[in-house]
C-alpha cells in the first residue's frame, strides 16, 4: 500500500530528512508527515530548509559577515551564525530549521517561503507554525523559539548534550560512519 502522505511531501525535505541522525531520522520523518498532510491546510506546506550541514558548510556560513563581506553582486552581507565548524548541533545531525511554503493563487506551486509565526493560513484558529512547532515537540524535540535568544526556525534533538560533548565524542572516536549517495557522515554514539 503506498503511503497517501508522500503525494502532498517535499520531495527536497524527504531527501534533506535522509541526512538527519539515524536515531531521530524516521521520527522526525513521521512527524514531518503528519503534519504536512494533516495539521496544514491545502495552501500550505511545510519544509525544512536546512537539516545536517558538513563542517565545511558551517565554516562557509560563519565566514559570511566576517570574511566573506560582499555577495557576487556586490551586495554588503551580514552575520548569519555565531558558530563554526563543529559548533552547531546542524553538524551532527541532530537539528532542523523549518520554512513555510504557501501556494498563494492556488496555481498548486508552493513557490512563496514563509517565515511568519504567527498567520493561520489554512484558516483552522491555530498558527500554522506552532501548528509544526507542536508536532515537533510531541517527538521529543526542542525549539529554539522557546530559548532566550530565539531562533524560531530552529529545532533539535540533543539528547541532553550540546555542541562541546559531541564534538568530544567525534574526537574521541565515538561515532559510526554511513555512507549516504556517496557522502560520509560522522554519527556520534548516543
Ligand atoms: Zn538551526
Amino acid at each position: 500500500m503506498t503511503d497517501k502522505r508522500l503525494k502532498y511531501a517535499d520531495q527536497i525535505t524527504l531527501e534533506r530528512i535522509k541526512v538527519l541522525h539515524p536515531a531521530i531520522r524516521d521520527k522526525v520523518r513521521e512527524a514531518y508527515l503528519n503534519v504536512n498532510t494533516h495539521m496544514l491546510g491545502k495552501c500550505v506546506r511545510l519544509r525544512l530548509a536546512y537539516t545536517t550541514r558538513s563542517l565545511e558548510e558551517q565554516d562557509a556560513l560563519y565566514a559570511i559577515g566576517r570574511t566573506k563581506l560582499f555577495d557576487a553582486s556586490g551586495k554588503r552581507l551580514g552575520k548569519v551564525t555565531n558558530a563554526k565548524g563543529g559548533q552547531s548541533i546542524h553538524n551532527y545531525g541532530l537539528a532542523w530549521d523549518i520554512v513555510l511554503l504557501l501556494d498563494t493563487n492556488g496555481d498548486g506551486n508552493f513557490d512563496t517561503a514563509s517565515w511568519d509565526t504567527v498567520a493561520d493560513f489554512d484558516g483552522d484558529m491555530v498558527a500554522d507554525w506552532m501548528e509544526v512547532v507542536d508536532a515537533f515537540k510531541a517527538i521529543g524535540a526542542e525549539w529554539g523559539g522557546d530559548w532566550k535568544f530565539t531562533d524560531k526556525p530552529h529545532f533539535q534533538m540533543a539528547f541532553g548534550m550540546d555542541w562541546r560533548a559531541m564534538q568530544e565524542k567525534i574526537h574521541n572516536g565515538e561515532f559510526e560512519i554511513e555512507e549516504i549517495d556517496r557522502i560520509k557522515y560522522k554519527w556520534i554514539k548516543l
